[in-house]
């Protein structure tokens, strides 16, 4: 027997979703089927503007609501200082130890081979050209201890040898291989912030 055709669709869009499985998304839909009228019309107006009034930074690729984004444009923080990760959850994860007064660069990824994610794929570029034109003191690498994330720090690293003045550091290694900066917590993030190692 098969469910009506609705609750199928539904049940195909949620395991689109990345580490929902069939079994989840059948559960997450009858979740909601017993859930209130009103509560669904939130959640798909949340859904349906979601992206409306959301801006790219055009200056660190940031989602935002103002470009450019509030850290960009606050300048009592030090714009001479740019943390580079990979992904925007990693800057909300850093911005909530608030030890760290810099401006970031989100890659949108890493490079990894195996996925086919090459240099030219994320925002490497737009990095060189960023610390050319705003004399940039330091670069922060902030990115996953794992092979995607090790790739990129190395290839960054040899890659920015070319900025003289340009001070590379890294975070130190307090999180654990194959850690996601994501997840980390908040003191091991904020000691690695704080023992960063020069390259
Ligand atoms: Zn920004």
């Amino acid at each position: 027997m098969s469910y009506p055709k609705i609750i199928q669709n539904l049940i195909n869009q949620f395991a689109k979703l990345p580490s929902i499985g069939p079994k989840t998304a059948e559960r997450l839909v009858f979740y909601l089927l017993y859930r209130p009228q009103s509560e669904l019309n939130q959640f798909g107006e949340a859904l349906e503007h979601l992206k409306e009034n959301i801006k790219i930074c055009s200056v660190c690729f940031n989602f935002s609501e103002t470009n450019p984004c509030h850290i960009c444009a606050d300048h009592r923080r030090n714009q001479k200082i740019i943390c580079v990760v990979a992904k925007p959850q990693d800057l909300t994860a850093i911005e909530k130890i608030n030890r760290y007064d810099g401006v970031y660069h989100i890659l949108g990824g890493n490079i990894n081979p195996l996925e086919d994610i090459k240099p030219e794929n994320i925002k490497i570029n737009d990095l060189v050209e960023r610390i050319k034109n705003n004399s940039i003191n330091e670069i922060i690498l902030a990115l996953n201890p794992d092979l995607p994330g090790e790739t990129t720090s190395l290839y960054l690293t040899k890659l920015l040898k070319q900025f003289k003045n340009l001070k590379i550091t890294r975070l130190a290694r307090g999180l654990p291989m194959g850690a996601d900066l994501e997840y980390a917590d908040e003191i091991t993030l904020e000691n690695a912030l704080k023992s960063r190692q020069e390259l």
